[in-house]
């Protein structure tokens, strides 16, 4: 078992048709604990792949160093580093047998002596016959308990001997998960390997990933553009934007104290709204004609801060319907999407005409066109500078 570290790590690809070069990674520092879940998310393009091929010895870094423990890895080649990569094209041999596809790995990553080859190889020609007939190999026997081991922990043993062609979407990332699993590598690279599946396959194997990880306490980097997954799956989530880390954090703290507008936006759905205000006296944000008063941890910042102007952010779940008073917002519905058990309102704020979205059970019904009243969630309010950063709570 080994932690990973990334250290000063960029990657610069030659531009395409004589363009610019692109820089995918930049300066990169991150520190992946022994056995921990990391969950990479971050907008399409932004290099998380980039980022694990470089892990996995697909591509060479540009600059900076890979270690994985104490171990640099720069010059070690992909089959001794000692990683196992999912992706999400499953990327099985078909004409191979769900078996040699989960023992493929192992058999690469051990050297052999010619005669172990040849008594391996008559092992395998003689497997299916009666007992006393077959070729022995302590090698091939251990790769075979190995590979039933993980089979029957994926529930594949009955598909042993199928090819992929004829397993399900499911079936065959069992069959990916499988044979990363049986080389048991000291780190599990995982690039949106769920997002071919259908949304109950999803999430019953999102599931069995998590206990499975959790079972075998290897260090894991699973790449996601989900936000179930990325914020249910990981121990800590990583936000990465046009190659730089925006974050690092547990989930939770992800989503209550975002660093900047970039992750605030990024991480929950429907996304964080956004409101340009100006700090009143005692820790009040002005909003056209109305004083919102805000209250909890952010309160000392403010009460530095008034006659800034400063960008005000609010989750839709810290909304809420309320009479129509002086000092509630009024605002216009403009779309509303009934999901069963809650209802997500757009609406248009009457002071600034800015859009927001805000989440309701579904007791209330309100169509397109309703006039609406709101109040906020004092303790719900993150604020941000206008170069984006959040600013600081008080702890
Ligand atoms: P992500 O997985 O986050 O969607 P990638 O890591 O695949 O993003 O790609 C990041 C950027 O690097 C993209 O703009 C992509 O076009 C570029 N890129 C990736 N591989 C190469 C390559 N081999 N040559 C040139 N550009 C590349
Ligand atoms: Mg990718």
């Amino acid at each position: 078992m080994a932690g990973v570290h990334f250290e000063d790590l960029s990657k610069t690809f030659p531009g395409r048709g004589g363009g610019d070069p692109v820089e995918v990674i930049r300066q990169l520092n991150l520190t992946i604990i022994d056995g921990e879940f990391l969950v990479l998310v971050g907008p399409s393009g932004c290099g998380k792949s980039t980022l694990l091929r470089l892990l996995a010895g697909l591509d060479d870094p540009s600059n900076g160093e890979i270690r994985i423990g104490t171990r640099p890895i720069s010059n070690v080649p992909p089959a001794r580093r000692n990683v196992a990569m999912v992706f999400q094209s499953y990327a099985l041999y078909p004409h191979l047998s769900v078996r040699d596809n989960l023992s493929f790995g192992l058999r690469r990553s051990q050297a052999r002596s010619t005669f172990q080859r040849i008594q391996d190889q008559a092992f395998r020609s003689t497997r299916a016959l009666p007992q006393s007939l077959r070729v022995k190999s302590v090698r091939e026997e251990r790769i075979e308990a190995r590979v039933n081991t993980v089979a029957r922990s994926l529930e594949l043993t009955e598909l042993l001997d199928r090819r992929p062609k004829e397993l399900s979407g499911g079936q065959k990332q069992r069959v990916a998960l499988g044979r990363a699993m049986a080389r048991n590598p000291e780190v599990f690279l995982m690039d949106e390997p769920l997002s071919n599946l259908d949304a109950k396959l999803r999430t019953s194997t999102r599931q069995r990933i998590v206990e499975l990880q959790r079972e075998l306490g290897t260090t894991t980097v699973y790449v996601t553009h989900d936000q179930v997954e990325a914020m249910t799956m990981g121990d800590r989530i990583a936000v990465l934007n046009q190659g730089r880390l925006q974050q690092l954090g547990t989930p939770m703290e992800l989503y209550k104290w975002p660093s900047n507008i970039f992750v605030a936006q990024f991480i929950g759905s429907p996304a964080m709204g956004l409101l340009p205000v100006t700090v009143g006296a005692n820790a009040t944000l002005i909003l056209g004609s109305k004083r919102i008063q805000v209250e909890g941890e952010m309160v000392e910042p403010l009460l530095q801060r008034e006659g800034q102007h400063l960008t005000a952010g609010l989750r839709p779940e810290h909304w809420h319907l309320a009479p129509p008073t002086n000092r509630n917002l009024q605002a216009e519905v403009s779309h509303c999407e009934r999901l069963g058990n809650e209802q997500i309102v757009t609406c248009r704020l009457k002071d600034g005409e800015h859009l927001i979205q805000i989440r309701h059970d579904t007791e209330t019904q309100v169509i397109a066109g309703d006039q609406i009243h709101l109040e906020t969630e004092p303790t719900g309010w993150r604020l941000f500078e206008n170069d984006g950063e959040a600013i600081r709570r008080k702890q």
